[in-house]
């Protein structure tokens, strides 16, 4: 055979075969083609607070650049000690006790951590218990690792918090853990301390290890209160998630952190692993680790955005009336995050394909969304709206939505 056909031949490794993260999928290549045309498209894809005009507050970016001279070399594997002590402490703040520094990992992003925390846990076949609708690099990432995503749902009726029947329904004896994604993306759900409880006794009878996915958890609306589900659950071992990318709007910054808590020398072996992994990619990104210290400690400027005619509490409040007024689309007021997750009336949009609806849309209208079923929901009847532009650019994409759903049938 020649080299072309040969050339051509090259395939992607088995272990890709399950793995699928479709927020960055098809649709946004035929955004980008429409982009290279010259057509404007309006990106509510993804949560990515700059390019809506969310500045960082000045003080991390005054800290990273006094410190870029003194950051050109690796770090420690867990990265800077200084950085983890402000995690350490702000976490012992919040009644998660006995922490160290050693419990603290810095990753490039909170998404490197979670790709970690699974290919260092699971076996072929092991059972991973991951919320539907979830951020789908939790499935891809439990797929990824030769594990299995089984998706617990969450009820829309409930305000979106997870059906407990269903979570224990799905418990088999390849079940290792479970993931908790609060504030949730994309419902905007924040769960109260009594499901949370509940969630940690379920745990807590099936030894499962609790992932907790909490990078919202300082972006609520109309007073919400965030629990750490760590700090409900002492005796079991925990792994919480959270990171610059929202809260302090430096998403190119790739910064985020996991802490371990609870009884770790049930744990060493798995923790060896995480060691391990931190240590094959050296370290993460140096000089923006010192913007973690900055950021969590003190005066917190997303506040002002999240209160009462603060620019992301106005979006949401638009953006939720705005949707709630199209014929056939409804949707639960988010209490946090950056997401909603409106409904579909199926019958009247003869709906059956959630991916080909977005993608009219985006033809029709140039706006670009994300399907349901990208979040592993298991029915074609939702997509996912990012509420960061500003509230004009914002009314003027739901209002386009409206215009494109008017006459749209499949
Ligand atoms: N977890 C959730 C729930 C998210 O929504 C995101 C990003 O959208 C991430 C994790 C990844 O964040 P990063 O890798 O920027 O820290």
């Amino acid at each position: 055979s020649t080299f072309s056909e040969k050339r051509s031949n090259i395939k992607k490794s088995h272990k890709l075969d399950e793995v699928c993260y479709d927020i960055r999928g098809p649709v946004l290549k035929e955004a980008k083609r429409l982009e290279e045309e010259g057509h404007h498209v309006l990106k509510l894809h993804i949560g990515n607070p700059a390019p809506f005009g969310f500045n960082a507050p000045e003080e991390i970016l005054v800290d990273v650049i006094r410190n870029l001279p003194a950051a050109q070399g690796y770090c420690d594997s867990k990265g800077l000690y200084s950085a983890r002590k402000a995690i350490m402490q702000h976490y012992q703040a919040r009644n998660m006790h006995h922490l160290t520094v050693e419990d603290i990992y810095i990753g490039n992003g909170v998404s490197e951590l979670i790709v970690q925390s699974m290919q260092a846990l699971l076996n072929t076949g092991d059972e991973m218990l991951i919320p539907a609708p979830d951020y789908p690099l939790w499935t891809a990432a439990v797929s990824l690792s030769n594990g299995k995503a089984i998706h617990y749902l969450c009820d829309e009726g409930a305000d979106w918090f997870p059906d407990l029947c269903d979570i224990r329904r799905k418990i088999t004896s390849s079940t290792k853990g479970i993931v908790i994604i609060n504030p949730n993306n994309p419902t905007g759900s924040v769960y109260s301390k009594a499901l949370l409880s509940e969630i940690v006794e379920i745990a807590r009878q099936h030894n499962f290890i609790i992932f907790a996915d909490e990078i919202y958890d300082k972006i609520l609306y109309d007073g919400a209160q965030h629990h750490s589900i760590a700090a409900l659950a002492p005796d079991l071992f925990t792994v919480t998630f959270n990171g610059l990318s929202k809260t302090y709007r430096v998403a190119g910054f790739r910064q985020g952190w996991m802490v371990l808590h609870g009884p770790k020398k049930h744990a060493k072996d798995y923790i060896e692993g995480l060691e391990m992994l931190a240590s094959m990619r050296l370290c993460a990104n140096v000089p923006m680790q010192h913007a973690i210290q900055t950021a969590i400690g003190g005066y917190q400027s997303i506040n002002e955005l999240i209160k009462p005619k603060g620019r992301l509490y106005e979006q949401r409040e638009m953006a939720w009336h705005l949707i709630n007024e199209i014929p056939g689309l409804s949707c639960t007021k988010p209490a946090g995050a950056l997401y909603m997750f409106p409904k579909f009336d199926t019958k009247r949009f003869h709906l059956y394909d959630d991916q080909k609806m977005v993608l009219d849309l985006l033809l029709q209208e140039k706006v670009l969304l994300v399907h349901g079923r990208a979040f592993h929901w298991p029915e074609p009847d939702h997509v996912r709206i990012v509420i960061l532009p500003a509230v004009n650019e914002l009314a003027q994409g739901i209002k386009k939505l409206k215009r494109f759903l008017s006459s749209y049938r499949q």
